[in-house]
């Protein structure tokens, strides 16, 4: 059997490359993004209603790590990419169909758009439904033994250029930025098999700003400059 899906809107996101998004939602409550609604979605009838629900179930199409041929198995960077998974055991982006879900925070609802925070989505990232959380059912005991817990966090510290250039940019922007930037770069973007050399630069670009750091030792993460992109 085949089935057309589509999207029912798009995310506006903070996050403009793949590069340092957190691996789940809930990892980075500063992250934040607008779901825009397309028609005949964008009228208030769709979203009535939603104003009552702290969080929603977003499911989406991971747009940028779409494949042809189906992998059966796969290597979470979470793991070090060097051990491999079935890709059912795993919640790693190149799977079957390329579709994500993800539970966000609604902090916002207007027709047409949905103002979003915790989330883990690209720039630009399809959504194909959206449901609410609900706590009685979707808050279960569980245990998985793959991802334990939450990663520990790396600590950060500032050069006062950028503390400084990330509260400017961060009010321009009227978003949290300085925020963001501490509760992403604490996850460690960097590829686990990768040995950072201190002098080596990283780079990411959130909203419109590039941040860059380096490792003046492997597990501690030095923020040198966020400046316009
Ligand atoms: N919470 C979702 C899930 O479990 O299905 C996503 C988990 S996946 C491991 C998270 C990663 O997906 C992010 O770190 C980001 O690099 C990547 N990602 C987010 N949006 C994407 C998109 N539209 N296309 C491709 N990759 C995306």
């Amino acid at each position: 059997m085949s089935h057309t899906v589509s999207p029912v809107g798009f995310v506006r996101s903070c996050f403009k490359e793949k590069f340092a998004i957190p691996r789940q939602p809930q990892l980075a409550p500063a992250a934040r993004g607008v779901l825009e609604l397309v028609p005949p979605f964008d009228k208030g009838e769709a979203v009535a209603g939603l104003e009552q629900v702290s969080h929603v179930w977003l499911l989406f199409l991971f747009h940028q790590a779409l494949e042809d041929k189906p992998r059966l198995k796969v290597r979470p960077p979470r793991l070090g990419g060097n051990t491999s998974l079935g890709v059912f055991a795993t919640r790693a982006t190149h799977r079957p169909n390329g579709i994500g879900q993800s539970v966000v925070r609604l902090d916002k609802v207007e027709p047409g758009r949905l103002w979003l925070s915790g989330i883990d989505l690209l720039d630009g990232t399809p959504v194909l439904d959206i449901k609410p959380y609900v706590p009685y059912a979707d808050s279960v005991l569980a245990s998985n033994a793959i991802a334990a817990e939450a990663p520990q966090p790396i600590p950060l510290s500032w050069d006062d250029q950028a503390l400084q250039q990330a509260h400017v940019h961060g009010q321009r922007l009227g978003e949290p930025l300085f925020e963001l930037i501490e509760q992403c770069l604490a996850q460690d973007p960097r590829p686990a098999y990768q040995v950072p050399e201190p002098e080596r630069r990283y780079g990411v670009r959130f909203w419109d700003v590039q941040v860059r750091w380096h490792y003046p030792q492997p597990g501690q993460i030095h923020v040198l400059e966020v400046v316009p992109a």
